[in-house]
């Protein structure tokens, strides 16, 4: 049971993630203003510059303990925005991101998934003296056994400046190497102890293969002297993943299995205490990443208050919430709040506002859409899926797009055409002529809500 539930949620996230593909950053220039339509990010100008200067706050440690919250009607971007913010934080910063709903899942209590989702968003960058072979490859041998009994042997030799040296290399090695795409002319570090290779970049002696100005490759010196050396690693590992790997025996196993049930408090404690440590002695940095939660309206007074707490805490992450809710109940209490969220926690937030999306906008977005999914569709369709998005939602007209060039394949087109969108338009129907059917047709349905008794006896 618990695999599958996790497996539904990764799924979810799958999806999730899919939806903005197109997003690679928020399109900003070094001033921080937004351009008009830049790294997959259209329109929505003062959110985008707002969202700038949170990440360049986040970048220069200066807001931990912070939350955001952006708020704006559904489909204008905040996901989006959220996304794009992860991007322009790069991998060397932590982001997690989880929608309030996956808080009530069946393997734990809500404040524990806050808490694995709060650890996850703190990383820790841990620098070891390590001993390493770096050099630039010469050549990889794999030879193929004969038989299927047979193992395979690899060999691979590699050089710096001054000398050259040859390694037999286990099944591990190799698998990693062809995962990396690791070939001659690769400039490569190989750690000792776990073997762990780390691609550094192409050799300037290729870099002739190559037009050096235009391809984005990173060409790299080929390294000089001995092959071995001691070197600075730095190693990046979350406050959460170093909870499980200290829970149990196989905590590694644990973690590539997502199964990682409750931890317990004096775990966690004493990995406080060894962070904390490793700081003050200079062996280890504490990078507050973002916990981004989507679909903020699913938390309850209890979650919220556990936040609250958590953001006072000295190890903890930037909040980034989303809410595309008005002033309505805070879930678990018979109070109103704007976006359903505690006045003292939403006190404590910055607010980036998202506005809804004019014609333009959302014909640019389509288009965007469109490209990523390898769609093309003319010029008098587009127009369509654009009005079709005003008058409905966006959300609806990107659904739009890939099911349209299903029907143009089967007509053998190659371009989505005016009749193929008004084909799925009938197909398909968006929430307003949805709830309007509803209305004309309620009594021959279960659960109608002007018959509330019935609905009772069910
Ligand atoms: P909800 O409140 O319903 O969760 P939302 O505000 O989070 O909605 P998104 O899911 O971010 O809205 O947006 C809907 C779709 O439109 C997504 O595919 C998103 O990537 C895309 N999108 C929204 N705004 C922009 C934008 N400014 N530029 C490019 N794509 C956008």
């Amino acid at each position: 049971m618990s695999n599958f539930l996790s497996e539904v949620k990764d799924i979810t996230r799958i999806e999730r993630t899919a939806m903005h593909s197109h997003i690679q950053g928020l399109g900003l220039d070094d001033f921080l203003e937004p351009r008009n339509v830049s790294q997959g990010m259209v329109g929505q100008k003062s959110a985008r510059k707002a969202a700038g200067l949170i990440v360049r706050l986040i970048k220069q440690g200066k807001i931990a303990g912070r939350g955001i919250l952006i708020a704006g009607q559904p489909g204008t971007g905040k996901t989006a925005l959220a996304m794009a913010m992860s991007h322009e934080l790069g991998e060397q910063t932590p982001f997690t991101s989880i929608s309030g709903s996956e808080l009530f899942s069946l393997e734990m209590s809500k404040t524990e998934a806050m808490t694995q989702a709060i650890r996850k968003s703190i990383g820790v960058r841990v620098k070891e003296m390590a001993e390493v072979l770096e050099g630039e490859v010469v050549e990889i041998r794999i030879e193929r056994p004969e038989s299927l009994e047979g193992v395979r042997k690899g060999k691979i030799t590699l050089k710096t400046t001054d000398m050259d040296s040859m390694y037999e290399i286990g099944n591990k090695m190799m698998d990693q190497l062809s995962e990396l795409g690791v070939t001659s002319g690769d400039v490569i570090s190989i750690q000792k102890a776990g073997g762990k290779v780390t691609k550094l970049g192409r050799s300037y002696s290729r870099s002739k293969d190559y037009d050096i100005l235009t391809s984005n490759i990173n060409f790299v010196e080929c390294p000089s002297g001995e092959l071995q050396k001691t070197k600075e690693v730095v190693h990046m590992i979350s406050i959460h993943d170093m909870d499980v790997i200290n829970s149990y025996s196989r905590g590694f196993e644990k973690l590539f299995l997502g199964n990682t049930g409750e931890i317990k408090q004096e775990i966690r404690e004493k990995i406080n205490e060894q962070v904390l440590l490793w700081r003050e002695e200079g062996k280890a940095d504490i990078i507050p990443g973002v916990l981004f939660i989507d679909e903020t309206h699913m938390l309850d007074i209890e979650t919220f208050s556990y936040l609250n707490r958590a953001l006072e805490d000295d190890l903890s992450p930037i909040l980034i919430m989303a809410s595309n809710r008005g002033i309505t109940r805070i879930r678990g209490t018979n109070y109103k709040s704007p976006h359903g969220i505690p006045i003292d926690l939403l006190d404590r937030l910055l607010i980036i506002a998202t506005k809804p999306y004019e014609y333009e906008d959302i014909k640019h977005i389509l288009k965007i859409r469109a490209e990523e999914e390898d769609v093309e569709i003319d010029e008098e369709a587009l127009e369509m899926l654009t009005n079709i998005g005003v008058e409905t939602s966006l959300r609806y007209a990107i659904q739009l797009i890939i099911t349209s060039d299903l029907v143009s394949k089967k007509r053998k087109g190659t371009k989505v055409k005016l009749n193929d969108v008004r084909r799925v338009y009938s197909l398909f129907v968006d929430v307003k002529r949805s709830s309007q059917f509803l209305k004309e047709y309620q009594k021959q349905f279960m659960f109608f809500e002007n018959n509330e008794t019935e609905e009772k006896e069910e």
